[in-house]
């Protein structure tokens, strides 16, 4: 069970109703005290002080950094710190050693951050970028992987779970296959990281990309893991080095070799505390919460003349990630009237997955309703109730 009073550790609850998470979601009263705790009582700057209060930083984003390994189970390879989950995938495009013809197979189902920095490279290196099409409901034919992810193919990038339609992707079964076929695996954990209780070891991928800032943790925090750091890293300076002479450097080991530049201090512990917020209340309980939370959400709305909900429906294996659309209504009219009428904050358009809308046949994209821990059978009732009401008189 998730305890109802955690509603009040979010203020802005007692204002709105917030199922927007997809986008960020809300961080609690204790990520916003660590955050201010650093900003009060040892502000300074990671690294190599010796002073007292650079001692206490050090340890406590050395601490935030070890809470986020525990949380995927990655007791082994490298844990950087990113500012997003974009910036983690873009590191892992730009830091490997491409050549011309290597093969990378992304899906129609990603968002633009995991399908960019890989059109990206296909016009500068010349790579070889497969894109595989999803059914309606966001699931895969295992035919089309198998036949798409040939031997000598270098990465496949996938998302874990879809930002649009909500699905999990059969990750475990994708990494099988690249052992298999000797490919690196790179998954989008931005969706379910957040969500679902993840290990790297369980998933078998190489790169795991994902954002703090939608798991509770401050804007501008995400993560890169890798199993093993071979990538080149993006930026070089302060922090990064080993030595450096008048001719040239060498590059430190660990984390900070990718991590050049003052990090986001207070931004790793707000993670880090908000780490131990959701292990507090048990990734199995979100889980669940939200699983009955985003059964109520498609029953309800699936049962309004007018409104088609996409996805797999409502199965245990998806998230709280629910897209609609009402007839007749633009999308971004029908948040508005959310707004308005009920003060429900939800997502509007095309969520960053132009390519997929067009897949889908909705050019104009959906409204996205997302949950989190902190979402009750309420917000839910009252979103189906106005959604009710816009269809009505549409
Ligand atoms: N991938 C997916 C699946 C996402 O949902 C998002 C955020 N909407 C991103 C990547 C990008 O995350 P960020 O904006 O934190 O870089």
């Amino acid at each position: 069970m998730i305890p109802a009073e955690i509603r009040s550790d979010f203020p802005v609850l007692s204002e709105v109703i917030y199922l927007d998470s997809a986008a960020t979601s809300l961080s609690p009263e204790p990520v916003l005290a660590a955050m201010l705790e650093y900003e009060h009582v040892y502000r300074a700057n990671t690294g190599r002080g010796v002073h007292r209060l650079a001692q206490v930083a050090t340890q406590k984003y050395w601490d935030a950094r070890q809470r986020v390994k525990r949380f995927i189970g990655a007791e082994s390879g490298e844990l950087v710190f990113t500012k997003n989950t974009t910036e983690a995938i873009n590191m892992v495009a730009l830091g490997l050693p491409w050549k011309k013809g290597d093969r990378v197979v992304t899906t129609l189902l990603e968002h633009h951050s995991n399908l960019l920095p890989w059109m990206r490279t296909r016009d500068r290196h010349g790579i070889d970028l497969r894109i595989i099409p999803p059914g309606p409901d966001g699931a895969f034919d295992p035919a089309d992987l198998e036949r798409e992810i040939t031997p000598g193919t270098r990465l496949v990038a996938v998302t874990h779970a879809s930002n649009v339609l909500g699905n999990l992707v059969p990750v475990r079964e994708i990494a099988e296959i690249c052992r298999d076929r000797g490919a690196l695996l790179l998954v989008d954990g931005a969706q379910s990281v957040p969500h679902v209780p993840v290990r790297v070891e369980e998933l078998g991928c190489d790169f795991l990309c994902f954002s703090g800032h939608k798991m509770l943790g401050p804007t501008g925090t995400g993560i890169l893991w890798m199993r093993r750091p071979e990538i080149e890293p993006l930026l070089l300076g302060g922090g990064a080095v080993e030595q450096v002479t008048g001719s040239g450097y060498t590059l430190v080991g660990g984390p900070a070799r990718y991590e050049g530049g003052t990090p986001n201090i207070a931004g790793a512990i707000g993670l880090g505390r908000a780490i131990g917020y959701l292990e507090a209340l048990g990734m199995g309980e979100v889980r669940r919460h939200e699983q009955a939370l985003t059964r109520q959400m498609i029953e309800g709305l699936t049962g309004i003349d007018g409104v088609t909900v996409y996805g797999p429906g409502a199965t245990p294996d998806r998230i709280g990630v629910v897209s609609f659309t009402v007839q007749g209504l633009h999308p971004h009219d029908v948040a508005h009237l959310l707004d308005e009428e009920a003060d429900i904050m939800v997502r509007s358009g095309h969520h960053c997955c132009m390519p997929l809308m067009t897949h889908l046949g909705v050019p104009d994209g959906t409204v996205r309703a997302s949950l989190h821990c902190y979402n009750n059978a309420d917000d839910v009732e009252k979103l189906i109730g106005t959604v009710r009401m816009i269809a009505g008189g549409a």
